[in-house]
């Protein structure tokens, strides 16, 4: 029989009463150190009282009332993100599929409104992860989330990631724009060459194209510095937004130069909740703790220390452990061993972390990550990687009986 919650999702069977920071208290009283943090949406970790505070002020006051009225708290959010981004306006959603639903929309219109309806085509990267709607799986371009559900939304050209030469043959006449992460989250936690957005940006330039970043899972501090793309000098035409912009609560934007958004007059998009007063005060707390002088600087800190910690973790386990990436604290652990018995291991151990692809288990940390809980999750890698690496020990040798 099918369960009341349409099963989509291989949940694990473990539920949590509360959060504190970085921990999560489950309803049977063990504590979790969470290096998941919402899959890098929580970024001032769970309970933050700044954050209790700003959505119950809220929530007291008004909650809803639609995009036909004035909501301040969006005004004032998007003008916030704008003094600190590459960005001239902002258009707020509920999720990250929906932000580059917003991009992909807006690229295709900006080459309609300037005299050039055929270039609809974007270029995407393999590994790539955008979101779940029908346009955000083909840009994508994951088979498994693409089965059954065709016909495949046209519009999107693949190329492997990382791949100059791919890219510059797949532009041409219909071409409207190229879409990446700066770093690939699901995809493996897999950083480009640290020139590549920047070329990027240099082709797209050449040939009238829109740069469109997907910072869901890279953006608001996740990386070491407000936006990942700053590390690299490039900026986008047209950015997507999620996960840490809310600390939790639902919500997402898509930002913009004043140019890449000239097509998207009056009438042409639209969402009922997208920046309702709710998520507006929200957002607008996170930014305060993360634009604070400090914020970014810690991040940078705790992740150069975990680096450190996490190569001497590595040097001890060299059959579990075959590299440590990433980028601030969206970091990966690539495995020897399948990623999902390292992931498991790790629950045993008291510490909850999410795969990605290219076997690699991620650590995404919140942002306010103490050097203190940092250590501590090296202890509790160390002792998985002990405990798996006794049990291959044990394990009887495949083929020893022949
Ligand atoms: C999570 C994610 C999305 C999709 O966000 P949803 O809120 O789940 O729709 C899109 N792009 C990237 C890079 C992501 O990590």
């Amino acid at each position: 029989m099918i369960t009341p919650v349409l099963p989509t999702y291989a949940r694990v069977n473990l539920e949590f009463e509360r959060g504190e920071g970085c921990w999560l208290i489950a309803t049977d009283g063990r504590r979790f150190l969470d290096f998941t943090a919402g899959i890098a949406v929580n970024v001032l970790g769970h309970a933050n009282p700044y954050l209790v505070q700003a959505l119950t002020e809220q929530a007291g006051k008004l909650w809803h009332t639609s995009n036909l009225f004035r909501i301040s708290g969006g005004e004032r959010l998007a003008e916030r993100l704008i003094e600190a981004t590459f960005a001239d306006t902002v258009f707020f959603t509920n999720s990250g599929a929906e932000a580059l639903e917003c991009a992909i929309k807006m690229a295709r219109r900006y080459q309609f409104v300037t005299g050039n309806a055929e270039r609809n085509r974007i270029i995407t990267f393999e590994g790539a992860f955008h979101g779940r709607t029908l346009a955000t799986i083909a840009a994508g371009g994951n088979a498994k989330y693409m089965e059954g559900f065709g016909p495949d939304m046209p519009g999107f050209d693949q190329v492997p990631f990382g791949d100059l030469d791919a890219v510059k043959a797949a532009i041409g006449p219909t071409t409207a724009g190229i879409l990446i992460e700066p770093v690939q989250g699901e995809g493996g936690v897999r950083v480009p060459p640290s020139s590549f957005l920047t070329t990027l940006r240099a082709l797209c330039d050449e040939h009238g194209l829109l740069l469109i970043l997907d910072e869901v899972q890279s953006g608001v501090g996740r990386t070491g510095r407000l936006f990942a793309h700053e590390w690299t000098g490039a900026t986008p035409d047209i950015m997507a937004v999620a996960k840490g912009i809310g600390g939790g609560f639902p919500m997402g934007a898509c930002l913009a130069t004043e140019n890449a958004a000239k097509g998207m007059t009056l009438g042409t998009h639209g969402s009922t909740y997208g920046g309702n007063p709710l998520a507006m005060a929200v957002g607008n707390a996170v930014l305060d703790k993360v634009l604070q002088p400090d914020f970014l600087e810690h991040v940078r800190q705790m992740s150069l220390r975990f680096t450190q910690m996490l190569a001497e973790v590595k040097d001890r386990h060299p059959a579990v452990i075959s590299e440590i990436r990433g980028q601030g604290l969206l970091m990966g652990l690539k495995a020897l061993v399948p990623a999902a018995d390292l992931v498991v291991a790790l629950r045993e151990e008291g510490m909850l972390v999410p795969g990605a692809g290219d076997n690699v288990v991620r650590l995404l940390p919140p942002l306010v990550v103490t050097a203190e809980e940092i250590g501590i999750a090296c202890q509790k890698i160390e002792a998985a990687c002990q405990k798996i690496e006794n049990e291959l020990a044990h394990a009887p040798v495949k083929g020893a009986a022949e």
